[in-house]
């Protein structure tokens, strides 16, 4: 794999920088879960390590006590591990550098770099000026190093209300990069913090906390997404103030967009807090933790973010491509089974009743290592509803009156009588009668049918949940914002179908919470860990067999 980060590491390592080390880190703030834009930036960060050698440190961004949790350290944590990346004993906190961040603020308020500045947020905004005019000199600009440091460690003691002033850097109020125009590098908040209770009411900003941090742990390359490219000189200007030993490079990648999906986590909580979704983890999430329940395997997500690459320009990727490399994954591993969402009862009018027969049937047509099971065939069954049609038009193959099909791994089955009922007309159960010399679904005649159908035993199957999922939302992109118009708007109302009478084969009662099947003809399913319990199983659809990638891909030759 080869993209301009590699380029540059390589060009680094041939020219021993660093002395030939790479060191990066992936830096979360522990505001929401890990989604799977995340996922291409940890893979990014944890996959570079390692192809050089190299280390990657976890590292907790919590300097905004007032959006952060434990809880979602704790689901970061665990998400990064079930994606297969290990952070060894490198795992650090912002919060464990406020000591030294402030030490380093009083040394740049000792060298004329930084002031304490009383405006409020408002004129700050106003002296900030525009793109195309330049800002203004604030009037606490040229109070003495004497007076900042006295005003900070007052700050630092409680004695302040919030917003009453800040700590800002003293660059140029009339650059062309906003970023520059004396950025503010503490804040007064009087919020307790998760780790470090009410030790601090001051907060370093991000732009601030970000390049120390990354100097303070020995990072060599520090990789984050474009927009803060224009934070670059910022991020360099502070550490260039500083006698500091390590001054990492920052580069700047594209994020991940996904069409049909959200990704910015003020988004994602917005979902979550209003109810739109059952949590976090609900399946129709592009969080990490709702793939791994909807049935993603950590190989499918680190193979599409491997296949997306890294690049410089933001592009906006096709959820199908997702979709084809979890398809891709399953249909190599796992077993396929026999469930019916939708069942039409089927009487075999000439199966002797009280007989069973215990088929035996592969999980997997190309891979015997995957192994067999029995399944049992009675007088009575359950089909698809939508596999009989009283009225066929003349591309449907599938069970007609008078038609014959096979059974998947059983026998050919014609339909001789519908019986419906007397109210509704709606069709309740067909009357079939069966060829026995058609045992394990081929004849020996050579007697051809055109249709293969899935099917269960009435006494023997067992009954389940099911969840459909669509796109969370209609719109390719939901985040265009036009007017007044909110990306909640474009909610799909049919995102989640919940089927409560499926049926499904007998081998199914052992299944482990988040194994992983085949429904022959239906798609990829996944028994849900969460409300699947006592014996009552509840089946998360994780894909459809259908791979709409294969055919783009085809179409545009990629
Ligand atoms: P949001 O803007 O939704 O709040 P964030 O970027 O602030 O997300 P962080 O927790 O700060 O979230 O992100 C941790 C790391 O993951 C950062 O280095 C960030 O650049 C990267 N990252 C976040 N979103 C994406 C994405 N969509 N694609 C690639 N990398 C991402
Ligand atoms: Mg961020």
């Amino acid at each position: 794999m080869v993209d301009f980060i590699r380029d540059i590491i390589a060009e680094d390592l041939k020219a021993n920088k660093n002395g030939g080390r790479v060191h990066t880190r992936f830096p979360p703030e522990p505001n929401g879960y890990l989604h799977i834009g995340h996922a291409k930036s940890i893979c990014l960060n944890f996959g570079l390590a390692a192809e050089s050698h190299g280390l990657c440190n976890l590292r907790f961004d919590d300097t905004n006590p007032s959006k952060e949790s434990t809880e979602y350290i704790r689901s970061i944590k665990s998400d990064i591990k079930w994606l297969g990346f290990d952070w060894g004993d490198r795992l650090f906190y912002t919060s464990d550098y406020f000591e030294k961040l402030y030490q380093y603020a009083v040394q740049l308020i000792k060298k004329g770099k930084a002031y304490v500045c009383d405006l409020s947020p408002e004129e700050i905004r106003e002296y900030r000026g525009t793109l195309t005019e330049p800002g203004k000199d604030s009037p606490y600009r040229n109070r003495s190093a004497e007076e900042s440091l006295d005003l900070f460690e007052r700050m630092r003691a409680g004695e302040f209300k919030e917003v009453s002033r800040v700590l800002r850097a003293k660059i140029d109020m009339s650059s062309p990069n906003l970023n520059m125009r004396d950025p503010v590098l503490y804040r007064i908040l009087r919020t307790p913090h998760h780790r470090t209770g009410d030790k601090w009411c001051i907060y370093p900003m991000y732009d601030y906390a970000h390049c120390l941090s990354d100097s303070i742990e020995g990072i060599t390359h520090s990789i984050c997404t474009l927009e803060f490219e224009d934070h670059r000189p910022l991020y360099d200007w502070v550490l260039d103030q500083l006698d500091v030993d390590c001054h990492p490079q920052q580069i700047e990648f594209a994020r991940l967009n996904l069409n049909y999906t959200v990704m910015s986590k003020r988004k994602l909580l917005e979902l979550v807090e209003n109810g739109h979704v059952s949590g976090w983890d609900d399946p129709r999430m592009p969080t990490l933790s709702g793939l791994r329940r909807r049935g993603y395997t950590p190989e499918s997500i680190r193979n599409f973010c491997e296949r997306i690459g890294v690049a410089k320009r933001d592009s906006v990727i096709d959820v199908a491509l997702l979709e084809h490399c979890i398809r891709e994954d399953l249909n190599r591993s796992v077993p396929r089974v026999m469930a019916v969402l939708r069942p039409l009862r089927v009487v075999i009018d000439n199966y002797p009743e009280g007989q069973v027969e215990e088929l035996d049937s592969p999980y997997h047509p190309d891979d015997p290592s995957v192994g067999s099971r029995k399944i049992p065939f009675s007088r009575v069954l359950y089909i698809e509803q939508e596999d009989f049609l009283e009225d066929p038009p003349k591309k449907f193959f599938r069970l007609s009156p008078g038609r014959e099909v096979r059974l998947r791994y059983a026998y050919y089955i014609t339909c001789v009588d519908v019986v419906k009922d007397k109210q509704s007309g709606e069709v309740v159960e067909l009357h079939c009668t069966y060829d026995p010399e058609t045992r394990g679904g081929w004849s020996r005649d050579g007697r051809k049918v055109k249709a293969t159908l899935h099917w269960v035993s009435e006494c023997d199957s067992i009954p389940a949940g099911v969840r459909l999922y669509n796109h969370l939302f209609t719109k390719e992109n939901p985040n265009e914002e036009k007017g007044n118009i909110d990306f909640k708007t474009y909610l799909n109302p049919n995102s989640l179908e919940i089927l409560t009478s499926c049926r499904v084969e007998p081998v199914l009662a052992n299944a482990a919470p988040g194994s992983r099947y085949q429904f022959e003809r239906l798609g990829y399913f996944c028994l849900d860990s969460v409300d699947s319990s006592d014996g009552a199983l509840v089946f998360n659809r994780t894909v459809t067999l259908r791979d709409s990638w294969a055919k783009i891909a085809k179409k545009e030759k990629l």
